[in-house]
């Protein structure tokens, strides 16, 4: 058996149940087959591969806080300190009902591949807990979040671990998560980013997933002869992701005609209004059902999936496996030409292959939705130059980190004989670098 094959074995029987973790390490490894069965003893006299699947080290707490009727509450805190190989661990914090281990861990490992990606000096990590802000009072989510931060305050810090937002931690949470460990560890420094601009955050932070999607996908269409301008485009979600996805792409002329939530979607064949939407998530933080208040003419599914919807462009930004075999097949027949993962894993492995095998312009989430991470680090920047860049400053420096993300992706899978496969590309070329890295420092 191959040192890879050997390798994810392993992986399924040591870690059991834990089925998106597994996805995630497949996923990678058969792109690794190509850079590794050639070389094998190379990786496999360092356990290379079993050193990169393994978290350094995983942090578990309990979250104890008290709800707005007196009652006790407890929630599940974690953090995973993935790979610190390339710099000190960074990536976010997602609250949300579903998370456990089995998916933080799939998130820190695919984390670990995209940070590498970005070219800038960060590890890999991933952290959460099981609460749900969805129903709180703005009292309950401060309580949880200075109850998180009590405890992971102490493996925290600007040179070790920097956590960010995700699902269900955007700038109210981080805001209280920043206060509390300001209290607790008595320094004002960069060890979260997200943060709101009067104190140390960058400019563009909110925006950075979304719009560093769209710079991706404009590449991705530019470099195929193709443009945005006049395109169908469906998105999934209505979170930060979606929304400044929708923002910047109709700058660019393509019309979104849906968005979602976990309850159903809103399509609008005349084309998404954001003035509306940004009422609805940033204002009022409701249901986007509450779409059809201002625009009757929409339409709100529940039951339908989003994906039968004809498009030109697919945008998952809502969360993983959101799109299996079926929903291609229907994309693909509908006239869908290109797709770009705004979300982390959306797409699962049979759905991406069948992409790819017709032909669709298939951007990984790694690649494409690393703005947000990028943006993060030049917040960790800015804090540790005790300086603030305008918005156009690091406009300008994300749009060049994902053009240059675009180049190492599509050059590495040419270089490696399967030219147009950005999935390959861009964990060959993320390997690339943490192997690299890895090797360099010994076995640790
Ligand atoms: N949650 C984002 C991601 O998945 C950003 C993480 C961060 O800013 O640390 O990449």
């Amino acid at each position: 058996m191959s040192y890879v094959d050997e390798v994810y074995r392993r992986t399924v029987e040591d870690n059991p149940g834990e089925f998106e973790f597994h996805q995630a390490v497949r996923e990678i490894l058969e792109s690794l087959k190509l850079v590794i069965d050639s070389d094998e003893k190379k990786y496999r006299d360092v356990s290379l591969l079993e050193r990169l699947i393994e978290p350094e080290r995983i942090i578990s707490f309990r979250v104890p806080w008290v709800d707005d009727r007196g009652h006790l509450q407890i929630n599940k805190g974690y953090r995973i300190q993935y790979n610190s190989a390339i710099g000190p661990y960074k990536g976010g914090l997602r609250f949300h009902s579903s998370v456990n281990l089995n998916l933080l861990k799939f998130v820190g490992f695919e984390q670990t591949f995209k940070n590498a990606l970005t070219g800038l000096p960060i590890g890999g990590a991933k952290g959460g807990s099981n609460f749900d802000r969805k129903g709180k009072s703005d009292r309950e989510i401060m309580a949880f979040c200075q109850s998180f931060m009590s405890e992971l305050f102490k493996y925290i810090g600007d040179d070790l671990d920097i956590l960010g937002g995700d699902i269900g931690a955007g700038a109210r949470e981080i805001g209280y998560l920043f206060g509390q460990y300001k209290r607790l560890a008595g320094l004002h420094c960069g060890a979260m980013t997200g943060k709101g601009p009067s104190f140390g955050g960058s400019p563009i932070r909110t925006q950075a997933t979304g719009y560093g999607l769209v710079y991706m996908l404009e590449n991705l269409l530019r470099r195929h002869g193709k443009g945005l301008d006049g395109k169908v485009v469906v998105i999934s979600g209505a979170g930060s992701v979606a929304v400044h996805t929708i923002e910047k792409i109709q700058q660019y002329g393509a019309k979104v005609v849906t968005l979602s939530d976990s309850d159903g979607y809103i399509y609008d064949k005349d084309g998404i209004r954001l003035d509306v939407v940004k009422q609805i998530k940033e204002v009022r933080r409701g249901r986007i059902k509450e779409y059809l208040d201002e625009v009757p003419s929409a339409i709100y599914e529940e039951k339908k999936s989003i994906w039968d919807i004809p498009c030109h462009i697919a945008l998952p930004c809502a969360t993983q496996n959101e799109i299996n075999l079926n929903a291609a097949k229907t994309l693909v027949r509908n006239g869908c030409i290109a797709l770009a993962e705004g979300a982390n894993m959306p797409c699962d492995q049979e759905a991406t292959e069948f992409f790819q095998q017709s032909g669709v312009l298939f951007m990984p989430g790694k690649a494409a939705n690393g703005g947000g991470v990028a943006v993060s680090t030049l917040e960790m920047r800015q804090n540790s130059m005790r300086t603030s860049w305008t918005f156009d400053e690091v406009d300008g420096q994300l749009h060049k980190i994902m053009s240059e993300i675009y180049d190492k992706t599509s050059d590495t899978a040419e270089r490696y004989g399967v030219k147009g496969n950005f999935v390959a590309g861009a964990n060959i070329a993320a390997f690339e670098k943490i192997a690299e890295a890895m090797m360099a420092q010994g076995f640790v």
